[in-house]
């Protein structure tokens, strides 16, 4: 399987690019399934060269601005991707891929999804805090092979989004417990006003095995 990181940001996304930037957080799954139609979709299909008509699925998490946009949705469509709506506890088997829908701890309702194709698994966590005992139990049950998991608040603590989003010491408090229940740790949705440089991220980070996602990056596992 491969991840494209389209967007690594979240809901303080900015209007336009600036020190810090990152678009809105989504991700293109074997060049066919999307995941959030956020705003700055369209804008990374441009930089990375994406042949927009391979994509033959839409997915959404939840329907938050930095996740879902109308225009963008709509752009998909019409080049003949088909949106696949699917709430916690649905499963859907595509192409080959079973995808299955996970309750998030978030704001309004929102859906984790663990893909399964070809023996391998992927988590893809955004947004929410910690993860919902039925989400972990899928995780333990299966074993996954690359995880995505939020991290929108970074390195401060006491901050109330905490009941919504994670900081980065609660996806290693997470870790901790999920021990080699996943094979890799990704962290993306990094609030650009709530992180210091990637670089700075990705150093601390590293010393714990988790990757920094970050606009741009590919992971094939
Ligand atoms: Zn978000
Ligand atoms: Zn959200």
């Amino acid at each position: 399987m491969k991840i494209l990181f389209l967007g690594t940001g979240a809901a303080d996304f900015p209007k336009e690019r600036c020190e810090g930037f990152r678009r809105t957080s989504s991700a293109l799954i074997d060049d066919i399934f999307l995941i959030d139609p956020g705003p700055w979709v369209i804008d990374a299909t441009i930089e990375y060269g994406i042949d927009v008509k391979k994509i033959k699925y839409v997915l959404v998490t939840h329907y938050h601005e930095d996740h879902f946009d109308q225009a963008t949705l709509s752009y998909l469509t019409k080049n003949g991707a088909r949106l696949i709506e699917l709430s916690p506890r649905e499963s859907i088997t595509l192409d080959g891929y079973t995808i299955l829908g996970l309750p998030s701890n978030h704001t309004i309702p929102c859906t984790h999804f663990i893909f399964e194709h070809e023996g391998k698994r992927m988590f893809y966590g955004l947004d929410g805090a910690w993860l919902m005992i039925e989400t972990v139990d899928a995780i333990w049950k299966k074993g996954v092979d690359l995880a995505v998991f939020d991290g929108t608040i970074g390195f401060i603590e006491g901050d109330w989004r905490v009941f919504e989003h994670n900081s980065l010491s609660m996806v290693l408090e997470m870790k901790k417990s999920l021990k080699d229940s996943i094979k890799h740790y990704v962290v993306s949705h990094l609030a650009y006003t709530l992180h210091p440089a990637h670089e700075i991220v990705e150093s601390e980070m590293k010393k714990h095995d988790v990757t920094v996602a970050y606009d741009g990056l590919t992971i094939e596992f």
